[in-house]
């Protein structure tokens, strides 16, 4: 036998099922559950998270070329330059964990980064296999995230929406009725919070599109519910 043939074979072993690795990017704006599918995911298909705060802290700590090199422009009270966060996804994506998939959240952020992350993938034959957007259109994460208060009394927290007062007015804790919000959950907050990640996300969603990559999935549903149609896009790739 010629050995072109016998090569064949070997690539057709698996019955012609070939086996793509689950290299992961998860987006969805704040308030839209990420984190939540993000801990399934990572569960349920046994792939590291690869969050941008965490590989930092950890860089950083472990004295990595690139960690030392963030830690300079941090403590000079500076934004960590692109190829500096560019630099410590690849350290991080040069670790053996990640051979048979992972999953990035949070990174990248810009257009230059998925363009670092193209070029990093490739080069390391881990390139993406799926974007996964957690879609919630904005009004709704508006409900969301500007729903919650505090009694001033007591600290019990509420929201308008998902865990109201028993009787309207009045903490269920303390009975009392006074309540504040924090700053972060008032309305010009979050709205600003929004905006910022919208004006972030969309031109990378337009990439993603693009390349192929992209699978919008309906975070306006219940939890288990937006993780079983993740799970299915996950088990076709
Ligand atoms: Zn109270």
């Amino acid at each position: 036998m010629e050995p072109t043939f016998s090569f064949e074979l070997t690539l057709n072993f698996d019955g012609g099922k070939t086996m793509v690795s689950k290299n992961l990017m998860l987006m969805g704006l704040p308030g839209a559950g990420k984190g939540t599918q993000a801990e399934k995911i990572i569960t349920v298909f046994d792939i590291p998270h690869i969050s941008t705060g965490d590989i930092f802290r950890a860089a950083i700590k472990n004295g990595t070329p690139m960690g030392i090199k963030a830690k300079s422009f941090i403590d000079k009270g500076e934004l960590v330059p692109d190829e500096v966060t560019n630099g410590i996804v690849k350290e991080r994506l040069m670790e053996p964990d990640t051979k048979d998939g992972y999953l990035l959240d949070g990174f990248p952020r810009n257009m230059i980064q998925a363009k670092a992350l193209q070029e990093m993938g490739s080069e390391l034959g881990k390139s993406l296999s799926a974007v996964i957007n957690i879609h919630v259109d904005p009004d709704s994460l508006m409900e969301r995230l500007t729903g919650r208060y505090i009694c001033r009394n007591c600290g019990a927290t509420y929201h308008k929406v998902f865990k109201p007062t028993k009787i309207d007015g009045t903490c269920d804790r303390c009975g009392g009725h006074e309540f504040y919000q924090r700053e972060d959950d008032k309305p010009k907050t979050v709205k600003n919070r929004l905006d910022v990640n919208l004006k972030m996300n969309t031109p990378l969603l337009a990439f993603y599109k693009k390349l192929g990559l992209l699978h919008q999935v309906d975070g306006n549903q219940e939890i288990n519910k937006v993780f079983s149609d993740v799970k299915e896009i996950l088990n076709k790739l």
